[in-house]
């Protein structure tokens, strides 16, 4: 049977964990410290806590669990916008029909442009995204789009790997995407209270709550193997969204033995033509409590923030279990162009808002990953998620990021940046625990320093 949300249920839990006490929330805490993360019982009770001795406990499993599964890599990926036409009226979003600019869609020669700056960036992992719009952006355009950023690769720079965050649509059509060689199809629910996804989203075929909801059954059916959702923070009550999220998350794995891939954690925020007065923003207090409350609950699945968190917040969530982030981001369609268009210098322009990412990263002592292996290495859906939940991903997770590295390093860097880089890569190969592996990665990496590309394990 395809996802469905007991909102009556969602609420029953929320409501029966708001009595648990302290012994029960110690010993829930204690089972999270081995790694299996937690049922969605469990979960609720860590969302109701006000007991700051249990928030302070659950911060730092969080960060214990970031640590052992994750280490210090932290994966670099950028969003590719390739149309903004939508038909979709959605309260939050600049981009709703009912927001009148000049819309625009990318033609393949403007797609390979983007893609292009993105490749001369460092980038080998993208997003792309488009708006809802079946006469302006057919699914054979976004295939198209997918196959001209595929197909091109610029000096030592290609996009390996291409996740796609297009509206809900039909088997058929997932069936078309999974075949061009998607990475992870992404689609945020927004919202899964339903009373309030239907009065933000007022027209178009996203009102549409349950095929919406039923949207990534449509994508495993038909082949998808990596999923990623995720919720808008501040469409409605955190806790509730959270727990939704879990149980989703459960029904994936139950119904196709892998659950999401990757979870996004976007915070609401202001867009055009949008009352923020009306909405509950999240304060970073709470923020960090849904974040390493799905960090405990689902500790092998990926979790990706924004780059519109400050500097101070991303470091904070990045120890309490963030994966992924994006650098150099332009949410804009065109926006890599418009940028370098914009009479800035070639590093000003497309260069340095990713380097400062990746500095920034290993400033904080970070290693940014540029690793797509595992979907290259047919490591996606039960495949990936049997080798995570056993905790020997991070086997190969930590000599991918070394070697990606190495190579941004050697194709992007200067002078400065590979002296930095470098003294990180030899510090952080001494972490790798397993002697094989670790010589393997050692010898890769100077493979990489005399030229050679794309090595994984
Ligand atoms: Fe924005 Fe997506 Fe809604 Fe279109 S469907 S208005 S792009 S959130
Ligand atoms: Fe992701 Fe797999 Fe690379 Fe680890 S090894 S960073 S899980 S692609």
């Amino acid at each position: 049977m395809d996802m469905r949300i007991d909102a009556a249920r969602v609420e029953s839990i929320l409501e029966l964990a708001r009595g648990t006490d302290g012994k029960r929330l110690d010993s829930i805490l204690d089972r999270a410290e081995a790694l299996k993360g937690l049922s969605p019982e469990d979960t609720a009770a860590l969302l109701a806590t006000d007991s700051p001795r249990h928030i302070e406990r659950m911060f730092r499993i969080a960060g214990r669990i970031k640590e052992a599964i994750y280490g210090e890599r932290v994966v670099m990926f950028a969003p590719l916008y390739v149309s903004d036409h939508c038909v979709n009226k959605c309260e939050y979003c600049g981009y709703s029909c009912g927001n009148k600019f000049t819309r625009r869609r990318l033609t393949m020669e403007e797609i390979r442009a983007e893609a292009e700056i993105l490749e001369r960036m460092g980038h080998k992992r993208l997003a792309l995204e488009a708006g809802e719009d079946p006469v302006n952006c057919p699914i054979e355009y976004i295939l198209e789009a997918i196959g001209a950023i595929y197909g091109m690769k610029v000096g030592s720079g290609e996009i390996r790997r291409v996740n796609v965050n297009i509206a809900a649509t039909t088997e058929e059509n997932y069936r078309k995407l999974h075949e061009t060689g998607i990475g992870t199809y992404i689609l945020f629910q927004e919202t899964y209270h339903e009373p309030t996804y239907t009065r933000l989203h007022q027209s178009g075929p996203k009102k549409d709550f349950n095929y919406h909801l039923t949207a990534f059954d449509r994508a495993m059916r038909s082949g998808i193997d990596d999923v990623g959702g995720g919720v808008l923070f501040g469409l409605y009550d955190w806790r509730f969204e959270v727990l939704a999220l879990m149980l989703h998350n459960r029904h994936l794995d139950e119904t196709f033995g892998a659950g999401f891939h990757t979870i996004s954690m976007p915070r609401l925020c202001q867009a055009q033509g949008m009352d923020m007065s009306s909405y509950r923003v999240l304060s970073d207090g709470d923020f960090k409590r849904v974040v390493s409350a799905v960090r405990i609950a689902v500790p092998y699945t990926g979790m990706i923030i924004s780059t519109r968190e400050s500097p101070a917040m991303r470091k904070e969530l990045i120890k309490l279990g963030v994966s992924q982030i994006s650098g150099g981001s332009s949410v804009e369609v065109g926006g890599y162009a418009s940028r370098e268009n914009g009479g800035e210098q070639f590093e000003v322009a497309y260069s340095r808002p990713a380097l400062d990412v990746i500095r920034w990263l290993m400033d904080e002592d970070l290693v940014p990953s540029f690793c797509t292996a595992c979907y290259r290495r047919g490591r996606t859906g039960d495949r990936f998620m049997s080798l995570a939940k056993s905790g020997n991903i991070k086997n190969v997770c930590l000599p991918n990021a070394l070697m990606t590295l190495c190579e941004y390093m050697m194709d992007y860097g200067d002078d400065s940046f590979r002296t930095q880089a470098d003294a990180l890569i030899h510090k952080n190969l001494a972490k790798i625990e397993n002697a094989v592996m670790r010589e393997l990665t050692r010898e890769n990496i100077e493979k990489i320093k005399r030229g050679g590309r794309d090595l994984f394990v």
